[in-house]
């Protein structure tokens, strides 16, 4: 199966492209790097577009759910596969989100017992 890097348009086989881990570890979508520049790339993402608006928005879901409970590495971890996603996404109001989302973090980590 042919890929094409986002960032570089560099093309080739699927095996050049080293595997890099699954979004949400269980998750169904593959990240690899572009053996070119290293920039993360999910294959075929016309096809799997869907997938991973969804994937997208059930990550947003727990990143709110570890914000609220105050599990901050947990949100951390989970805005890094949101940024990973976005980048295929390229969505502004994802990146938005992303942002003041880590703002949120930040301030709960000076502050952990005022909310
Ligand atoms: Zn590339």
């Amino acid at each position: 199966m042919l890929m094409t890097c986002d960032r570089c348009g560099y093309r080739g086989e699927g095996e050049e492209f080293r595997h890099v881990g699954n979004v949400m570890c269980c998750g169904p979508l593959v990240f690899r790097e572009c053996p070119r520049c290293g920039n993360p790339v999910i294959c075929d993402r016309q096809e799997m577009r869907e997938e991973i608006e969804n994937t997208a928005r059930e990550i947003s879901r727990r990143v709110e759910a570890a914000i609220s409970s105050g599990d901050t590495t947990q949100a951390k971890t989970l805005l890094k596969d949101l940024s990973l996603l976005n980048q295929c996404l390229n969505l502004e109001a994802l990146q938005e989100y992303i942002r003041s989302r880590r703002r949120e973090i930040r301030r709960l980590e000076k502050n952990p017992t005022n909310p």
